[in-house]
């Protein structure tokens, strides 16, 4: 019986946060399934307008809440 072996690759970085790890499989090149998405995520043109898009509406929220207190001040 030989046993449970897990072939391991040469380390190599990872492509999105550069650690380097052991990939299981030749083709693997994101460390942990966390860095696969946010490399992706990044490349992908439609999560990064609806990025933008989040970030552009907690914006105005904050900016309509100061127009209000300052109103308010008045
Ligand atoms: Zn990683």
């Amino acid at each position: 019986m030989a046993g449970k072996r897990v072939k391991r690759y040469k380390a190599k970085p990872c492509r999105n946060c550069q650690k380097v790890f052991e990939p299981i499989t030749s083709w693997q090149v994101d460390c942990c399934d966390d860095c696969h998405n946010d490399f992706w995520k990044d490349k992908n043109p439609m999560a990064r307008i609806a990025k933008i898009e989040a970030r552009l509406a907690a914006l105005e929220k904050s900016e309509a809440v100061n127009h209000n207190e300052k109103r308010n001040m008045v």
